[in-house]
């Protein structure tokens, strides 16, 4: 685990203790730290109580406290602890911050920084992939994998990728990125900021604690994204602005896991940091055609009769759901879910490349009368039966594609328990196939 001296004797309280919260609570009580910890779960409270003092931050006196460690789940635009925190003088921290803070006692290392609205995992895990790919020691963290203060300190010259949510920079203040990554904003996580424009001002805010000679690396060409590339510029302190936003790379058809124009994007930023740490084209070329994609991101999950069935369930948003209806000629498109706008602006573009549309879930309504106009579509209300119907009606050489650009919650735990039920669904309908040509057979 990362620990420093730096923690030391010091007092920090931790709001919430799910997996960066745990993190946190061993790292810092490795280091000799002393804890105030809390969580509404009792059973995270119990495990906590070998090491940290149970209280609620709410309810104690933080006066002389380092600072509040919480959990990038914690509302703090709409929860009273960050008032609370202000009037008694302690700074609000997070996980990513401890670990900026214990960067010196490391060993000689780079930090790589990637935010942005959509293709943060992707990018992060296709980074990390190419830098291992040259034996150079890395680790991925952040808002991805195991929490970044549970794992092993790297060897000498080794590199830590980092997926930032804007919640996880909210909380951060001293991290100064080697490279520094912004993918693309648009419209998401409203109930967490005031307005677009203040979500937007927090992804950015990654860009005020990078360092003069390191670099910045820009790839979305959306207003924001322009408006923060060009807002640095105009700074004039940080040296290498890299804007990849046009630059075209070939070659992408030798990369099964990087398919649609989402992922051409996301592949030339990460060719952007990785060449900023050195790494040169006949090295990347080969990582980028063995990189292995990340489930439930345009992850292809089953194939029957010529008909590939693609699980981008991470998809929440219309703007992640656009580009992967980019990939692919002929597609059955399974979507809805819990809507997260009134419109599907980024999709329409791809709408030629649609067969047929299978609405499920609490956005249905409000979708067939969308799409109605552009393409067929079947009311499914359910996965399995939305499966089902494309199954039916899919031909060789077609694609069924969950690509929801809703959240998931009206009918599942999260966007992977709604991946995990379309794969079973595909599975089962190719099961069923089977049973039933088998009988034909049998019966002829
Ligand atoms: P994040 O970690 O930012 O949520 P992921 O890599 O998990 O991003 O991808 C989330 C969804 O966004 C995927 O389903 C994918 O289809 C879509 N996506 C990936 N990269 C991009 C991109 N550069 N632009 C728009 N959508 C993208």
């Amino acid at each position: 685990m990362i620990t420093s001296p730096a923690f030391a004797g010091k007092r920090y309280a931790i709001l919430g203790l799910a997996r960066s919260g745990m993190a946190t609570l061993d790292s810092l009580h490795a280091s000799g730290a002393e804890l105030l910890a809390w969580d509404n779960r009792q059973d995270l409270r119990e495990i906590a109580a070998r090491k940290a003092t149970i209280g609620d931050p709410m309810e104690c006196d933080l006066t002389g406290y380092e600072a509040l460690v919480v959990s990038p789940g914690v509302p703090l635009n709409s929860h009273p602890i960050a008032k609370k925190a202000a009037l008694e003088g302690v700074p609000i921290i997070g996980d990513i911050e401890l670990f900026a803070q214990a960067r010196d006692q490391l060993a000689p290392h780079k930090v790589v920084g990637i935010t942005g609205t959509n293709g943060k995992s992707t990018t992060t895990a296709l980074i990390h992939h190419i830098i291992e790919s040259t034996s150079v020691p890395a680790v991925m963290g952040g808002n991805i994998g195991v929490p970044i203060l549970s794992q092993e300190p790297l060897a000498d010259g080794g590199v830590y990728v980092l997926e930032l949510s804007s919640y996880q920079i909210d909380l951060t203040f001293s991290l100064d990125c080697d490279v520094a990554m912004l993918l693309n904003i648009s419209p998401d996580h409203l109930d967490r900021y005031d307005s677009f424009h203040d979500y937007a001002a927090a992804k950015a805010r990654l860009f005020d604690m990078l360092g003069a000679d390191h670099t910045a690396i820009f790839s979305g060409d959306d207003e924001k994204s322009r408006l923060a590339l060009h807002g640095l510029r105009d700074l004039g302190r940080v040296q290498n602005i890299v804007d990849t936003s046009n630059r075209r790379v070939e070659g992408q058809a030798d990369w099964p896991s990087l398919q649609g124009p989402h992922n051409l994007q996301n592949a030339i930023a990460a060719i952007a940091a990785v060449e900023a740490l050195g790494i040169g084209e006949d090295q990347w070329r080969l990582a980028l055609a063995s990189f292995k994609g990340l489930a439930h991101r345009m992850e292809r999950v089953a194939e029957a009769h010529g008909v590939l069935f693609v699980n981008d369930s991470k998809a929440t948003n219309p703007a992640s759901t656009g580009p992967a209806l980019g990939a692919y000629p002929n597609i059955h498109w399974i979507l809805g879910g819990v809507p997260k706008s009134e419109n599907l602006e980024e999709c329409e573009p791809f709408f030629d490349n649609i067969v047929k549309a299978y609405t499920i879930g609490e956005a249905a309504p409000m979708f067939e009368k969308l799409l109605t106009d552009h393409m067929p579509v079947e009311s499914c209300e359910m996965m399995l039966t939305a499966v089902q119907r494309a199954a039916a009606n899919a031909k060789p050489g077609e694609v069924i594609l969950l690509s929801p650009a809703c959240a998931s919650f009206d009918q599942f735990r999260d966007f992977e328990a709604r991946g995990d039920c379309f794969r079973c669904a595909a599975e089962s309908v190719i099961v069923k196939d089977m049973v039933g040509t088998a009988a034909r057979d049998a019966a002829q």
